[in-house]
């Protein structure tokens, strides 16, 4: 099993937690990032704000925790930009995306979009898959990318760079949630992201990636090939349990993160069982078909 190798190691990428607080990315883009740094969240979650230079309007995307010293800094970044909020987007529901979206777009008398209608709330816009937005003088590409959860999107902007949440992380790989998630739609996504031909992958979490965006995508997809391949071979040597399958396969994990492992990991299962690949109960016990 040949393991494959990410092109970020040799990439020029700030190191963790060297990530300036905020960021001009291109013309169109300032991103800043949320105090919220942990093992899931890696630095902390970024918040992008998106709009044509000058024409005094901004959209947010993944507003992120509702924390004053986050809010503060967004709102010197739309001063910097001289610009109004007058959309917020959605990634998806996860809080650290989403948690700020209702209270900041009723603070700003801003639209909140999103895919999930509860994100959007009363009031909000449910986003269509492939549906254009013209917003804050530029027009964003309404991109579905289920997987990492069910109502995950994301936004591609005129210059060609796609802000992508959690489907791809700015450093390691991301998670396929369990039960929400689903690593067929993962793989499907992570497709369609690398057809877009992304100028740049505006993450989540981490890094922004701008060297070979195209790259990054085909080692998400052999990783998760990789996964794969080592959760059958743990089958055939004896694992036969989600937590067993976890200590195999990702004994080089810290253990801190093993729980989002398992679910990785009964996300794989599910793909394997509906393959006819494994059968058994992701409760108890599977092996091998
Ligand atoms: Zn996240």
């Amino acid at each position: 099993m040949s393991t494959p190798v990410d092109p970020r190691t040799t990439w020029d990428l700030p190191a963790p937690g060297a990530m300036p607080r905020t960021a001009a990315l291109e013309p169109l883009v300032t991103r800043v990032l949320a105090p919220n740094p942990s093992p899931m969240t890696l630095d902390g979650t970024n918040t992008y704000v998106v709009g044509a230079p000058g024409g005094g309007q901004a959209v947010l995307v993944d507003p992120g925790p509702d924390d004053p010293a986050h809010l503060a800094a967004v709102e010197a970044a739309l001063a910097g930009r001289d610009a109004r909020c007058v959309a917020v987007l959605v990634t998806h529901h996860h809080g650290d995306h989403a948690e700020a979206a209702l209270p900041w777009g009723a603070r700003f008398g801003a639209t909140v979009a999103a895919a999930d209608a509860r994100v959007a709330g009363p009031g909000g816009r449910v986003l269509e898959p492939g549906e254009r937005l013209h917003l804050a003088g530029t027009a964003v590409d309404v991109v579905p990318t289920p997987g990492h959860t069910a109502d995950h999107l994301a936004f591609r902007l005129e210059s060609g760079a796609v802000l992508v949440g959690d489907h791809v992380l700015g450093r390691g790989t991301s998670v396929v949630t369990s039960p929400e998630g689903d690593v067929l739609a993962y793989l499907e996504s992570l497709r369609r992201v690398h057809d877009l031909g992304p100028s740049a992958l505006y993450c989540g979490h981490g890094p922004e990636l701008t060297e070979d965006p195209g790259a990054v995508l085909d080692f998400y997809l052999a990783h998760r090939a990789m996964r794969e391949e080592q959760l059958l071979a743990a089958l055939r040597e004896g694992a036969a349990t989600v937590d067993e399958l976890v200590a195999v396969v990702y004994a080089e994990v810290p253990r801190e993160v093993w729980w989002a492992a398992a679910q990785s990991t009964r996300a794989t299962l599910a793909k394997l069982l509906a393959e006819g690949a494994v059968d058994g109960d992701l409760d108890g016990r599977v092996r091998r078909a």
